[in-house]
């Protein structure tokens, strides 16, 4: 199973992501993340992408598509993948179609996150994660069970993404509905976009992404 989880930032594909990873065994593959990953190890592609992901824009769809190949090529046939923020522009989805007919995959399902944009800034401005195994958390929405304590590993160190302000937010927002918006006709003529209301609740997004996948 292949799927590409489609949505603004903020809309919760992080979030879904790391659900179907622990309910199904599927890897998610999130070039944010893996960006996020150079940029810290100071690579070449980090230290490229870093001033550009800071500016809410969008990194090369070169860079982008490589990572993907290379993190599928790195995959068992039989471990499905999430495309979480990947691809992102009309050229990412042609380049995407070609790495999976290299890996032998194809797509089964395109998830639109649909969400209210003003609802966004409000998720992105309050986002944190753990800074010791990335478990994503809200300050209001949804906070550890206990003030200050990992839900996931115990570890009290926290963090917040440099780009996560919302001067970045609405140009990211923007760069979304001009550059990745339109690649969803394209998805719908094959049949294979489904919508699912991203404002519910967490459990509640995730027992609809369930629906779509049985
Ligand atoms: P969000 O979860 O808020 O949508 P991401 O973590 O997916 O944000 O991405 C953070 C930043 O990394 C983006 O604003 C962009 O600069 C860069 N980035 C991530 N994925 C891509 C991509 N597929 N193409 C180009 N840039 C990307
Ligand atoms: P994305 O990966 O699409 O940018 P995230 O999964 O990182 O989005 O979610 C953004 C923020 O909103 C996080 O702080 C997360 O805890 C919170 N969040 C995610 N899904 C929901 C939801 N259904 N309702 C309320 N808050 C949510
Ligand atoms: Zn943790």
């Amino acid at each position: 199973m292949n799927i590409i989880l489609l949505g603004p930032p903020g809309a919760g594909k992080g979030t879904q992501s790391a659900g179907l990873v622990e309910r199904h065994g599927m890897k998610q593959l999130s070039t944010g993340d893996m960006l996020r990953a150079a940029v810290s190890a100071k690579t070449p592609v980090g230290l490229e992408a870093k001033a550009v992901m800071d500016r809410g824009e969008l990194v090369s769809d070169e860079i982008v598509s490589k990572l993907i190949d290379d993190n599928l090529a790195a995959m068992d046939a039989g471990t499905g993948a999430i495309f979480d923020g990947y691809p992102r522009t009309a050229a990412q989805g042609e380049q995407l179609d070609g790495i999976l007919a290299k890996h032998g995959r194809s797509l089964d399902h395109v998830i639109e996150l649909a969400v209210d944009v003003e609802a966004l800034v409000e998720r992105i401005t309050g986002r944190y994660s753990c800074g010791n195994c990335g478990a994503l958390y809200h300050d209001t929405a949804n906070p550890p069970a206990k003030d200050g304590v990992c839900d996931a590993c115990g570890s009290t160190e926290f963090k917040r993404r440099p780009d996560d302000t919302e001067e970045t937010v609405r140009n990211r927002m923007e760069v979304y509905r001009s550059e990745t918006a339109p690649i969803l006709p394209g998805y719908e003529a094959r049949g294979i976009v489904t919508r699912v209301d991203g404002m519910a609740g967490i459990d509640e997004v995730a027992g609809a992404i369930d629906a779509i996948l049985a």
